[in-house]
């Protein structure tokens, strides 16, 4: 009998999906019900909660969780479980006033125009936006995409407990690809896996990635690839190109018995540490050991340091987790060593210039950025064969020969290594 780790919190995980019968009739009920409008933000949690993946949470955070999560990771409704980051639903400040306490509401998803759930409303109560900006994001700059969002939501927030009526497009759009925590652990147990390290994707898997999950392997029962397939911000390439891509790398450069890929519907806050501490949250229930997380985990711009993602592992309650980071360095392709390097390994410290037509011309580190790699793409321009293996650059070539407008995507400082 194979043992995985437990779910965050407790012993079993707690979908919140109704199925059957159960889930006719609130369907049935919910037509009748006051309609509250969620954000995408706020559909895509609700269906991280129908599914498992946010084990413990039974609904929208109440005001003293939201200011738990913000203040010091606390959750005081699950006896202070660690909670990085709050998980809140809004109204609009006119809307709410038509809403009382032991309402029962349907959860209305604005983009699909379809019910996603209903809530039995505990408590309404009004945050202080900026403050949830400056703990969760580190930043009030409306110019970060996650801020963006909080600022533009409505001003009174909903909590209560809720139950989720579907999974939306996903399981359909992402056949093959999207996947209940219950099923990865199911799969995990079926290779006989107990350590499992998580890889984070959100943009194609290119040759530092690859790196990371050779890594992961050597020291792991198997990796699990794990694509967001949520919403990304203009500029990002779609899941399904990034799925195509993974596909082919996986196919030909690693062990079918070691690697599995799944997809989960969360969207991007692109809160950076505080958001790999809520990738581990539910990469613990997915069924993993571990989260690989390396430079600019989950970061967007400049707004953190490169390394902030693997130091807030250090910073949060001991005990908090049972995951643990698998923490890596700054990987690239070193000429003068002939491989894949990381700064932890490779002495030599120039940087490689590539022209651009994508030609080395000398010195040692090609830096892999995933912004980089994308921007050459979108221009145009070709690869070099360090960056990415010939069967990725095929699909992304195939989805960028697509686009009718270029997309302009902008380098943050620390990703530059290309020289004109
Ligand atoms: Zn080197």
């Amino acid at each position: 009998m194979h043992k995985l780790i437990l779910p965050h919190g407790s012993g079993e995980l707690r979908p919140l999906l109704l199925e059957g019968e159960a889930l006719q009739e609130e369907l049935r009920k919910a037509t009748g019900l006051k309609h509250v409008p969620m954000t995408s933000r706020e559909t895509s949690d609700l269906i991280m909660m129908g599914i498992g993946a946010f084990t413990p949470l039974e609904g929208f955070m109440a005001r003293d969780d939201w200011q738990g999560c913000c203040e010091s990771y606390r959750m005081p409704s699950q006896n202070g479980l660690f909670w990085p980051i709050p998980i809140t639903l809004s109204a609009e400040e006119d809307y709410a006033k038509s809403i009382a306490p032991g309402d029962e509401v349907a959860l209305w998803d604005t983009e699909t125009d379809a019910v996603m759930g209903t809530m039995k409303v505990t408590e309404k109560y009004a945050i202080d936006k900026e403050y949830e900006c400056k703990q969760v994001f580190h930043t009030t700059d409306p110019a970060h995409p996650g801020v963006e969002k909080v600022m533009e939501q409505g001003a009174v927030n909903l909590a209560g407990p809720v139950k989720v009526l579907s999974e939306s497009y996903y399981p359909e759009m992402f056949k093959g690809i999207y996947q209940r925590p219950a099923e990865a652990r199911e799969a995990f147990a079926a290779r006989g896996w107990t350590t499992v390290a998580a890889l984070q994707l959100r943009n194609p898997m290119h040759n530092s990635h690859a790196y990371l999950a050779w890594i992961a392997i050597e020291v792991c029962d198997g990796v699990y690839i794990h694509q967001l397939v949520g919403k990304l911000k203009p500029g990002d390439i779609p899941a399904e190109v990034r799925v195509k891509a993974i596909d082919a790398l996986v196919n030909k450069y690693f062990r079918k018995d070691r690697v599995i890929q799944g997809g989960y519907p969360m969207e991007m806050r692109y809160a950076g540490p505080r958001e790999a501490l809520l990738h581990a949250v539910f990469r613990q229930n997915y069924g993993c050991t571990h989260l690989i997380v390396g430079r600019d985990h989950a970061g967007v711009g400049d707004y953190y340091g490169p390394f902030d993602a693997q130091k807030i592992f250090n910073e949060i309650p001991p005990g908090a987790l049972l995951l643990h980071p698998l923490c890596m360095d700054w990987t690239f392709y070193c000429y003068e060593c002939g491989s894949m390097a990381s700064m932890k390994t490779c002495p030599h410290e120039s940087k490689a210039v590539i022209d651009e037509n994508g030609k080395y011309k000398g010195g040692a580190r090609l830096l892999l950025s995933g912004t980089l790699l994308r921007k050459l793409m979108s221009e145009g321009k070709p690869v070099p064969a360090e960056f990415s293996k010939p069967e990725v650059i095929a699909v992304l070539k195939e989805y960028y020969d697509t686009l009718e407008e270029k997309v302009e995507v902008k380098l943050h400082g620390a990703a530059t290594g290309i020289q004109k």
